[in-house]
């Protein structure tokens, strides 16, 4: 069996290599840059997508990236890396005389508006209200297949909240500040912190490559990748603190955010969604990882 996945370099797409090699799959990487085991998004354009049972994209520059200053230039990088890898894929993948049977794009819960009260599950409706949720709305429309393709490939999207693990994502940034004891709330604390350990983004991907019973439907099927846990900025600070027997005394003013990060991306940081896991659960999907104690014990210790 084997898979193509653009981004399968990044933080996610090495868990799920682990993860789908133990399983016995064999994997090609869609990348910039040629290698072994490795194609090229030109190879793609040019060469279309070579036979497989599954594809997902992983590909994005990163939005947290802290040498990059808030300007137009990042944000047009932002966008271009994210549709421009989707649409090659989902054209390839349309184009295909054996299209793989799943086609998975992961994006964001940057979908859902911030707010302190408002529990969203993959079927809350929303419409793009700021940055964020733009780019989540066009990444999500460049992966839409045709409808005679949407017959043969099943669509899913998963909507990951920040991805934990040991080797990269927010936490990578975030260990040595609070390792020196300089950990804090961000902002008031109060927002809500989606968040999901990076084994159970790769177990959700996994999951959702599996063949499906019955022909696809024509929509995408949609999984939030969040721990069911519903954590608070906060909570998640005084767990980490916590974990790592380090003091979080040094609260992060949201206005200093705003000016260092640009306020577009710093709602990553000051703002949340209070986002469940619903139709993620009800497809059987069992997490290894469902409460912070757990992440942060696996990562930390
Ligand atoms: P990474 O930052 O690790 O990047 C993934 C891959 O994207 C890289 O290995 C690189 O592959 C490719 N890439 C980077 N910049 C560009 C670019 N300018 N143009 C084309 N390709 C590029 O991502 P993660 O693994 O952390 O995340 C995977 C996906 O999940 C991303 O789309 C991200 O937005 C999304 N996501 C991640 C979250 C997180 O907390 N990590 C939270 C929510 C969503 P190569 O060098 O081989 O081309």
């Amino acid at each position: 069996q084997c898979g193509s996945r653009g981004g399968g370099s990044g933080f996610v797409g090495r868990e799920l290599t682990r993860l789908l090699k133990s399983k016995g799959h064999e994997i090609t990487i869609i990348s910039r840059q040629p290698g072994p085991g490795k194609i090229t998004w030109a190879d793609v354009e040019s060469g279309g997508l070579p036979p497989c049972e599954g594809a997902v994209n992983l590909a994005g520059e990163s939005i947290l990236n802290p040498l990059r200053w808030w300007n137009e230039s990042y944000k047009k990088d932002l966008f271009s890396s994210r549709i421009n890898t989707t649409r090659i894929l989902a054209q390839a993948i349309a184009a295909s005389p054996t299209p793989p049977h799943s086609w998975v794009l992961v994006t964001g819960v940057a979908s859902y508006k911030p707010s302190l009260q408002t529990q969203y599950t993959e079927e809350s409706d929303w419409t793009p209200f700021d940055f964020l949720s733009r780019l989540v709305k066009e990444w999500e429309g460049a992966g839409q297949l045709p409808e005679n393709s949407a017959k043969k490939t099943r669509q899913v999207i998963i909507r990951p909240g920040a991805v934990l693990g040991r080797d990269g994502g927010a936490m990578k940034q975030m260990m040595i500040p609070f390792w020196l004891g300089l950990g804090g709330t961000l902002g008031s604390g109060r927002q809500p912190f989606p968040w999901i350990h990076v084994s159970d983004l790769a177990g959700i991907i996994a999951h959702s490559l599996e063949p499906h019973e019955g022909p696809p439907s024509t929509e995408p099927d949609v999984f939030n990748g969040v721990a069911p846990a519903l954590n608070t900025n906060f909570e998640f600070t005084k767990e980490l603190g916590r974990a790592l027997k380090r003091p979080t005394i040094f609260p992060v003013p949201g206005f200093f955010l705003d000016v260092f990060l640009g306020s577009e991306r710093a709602v990553i940081l000051t703002q949340g969604q209070k986002v469940v896991p619903k139709r993620t659960l009800e497809s059987g999907f069992n997490f290894q990882y469902p409460d912070l104690t757990s992440a942060l014990k696996e990562i930390v210790g």
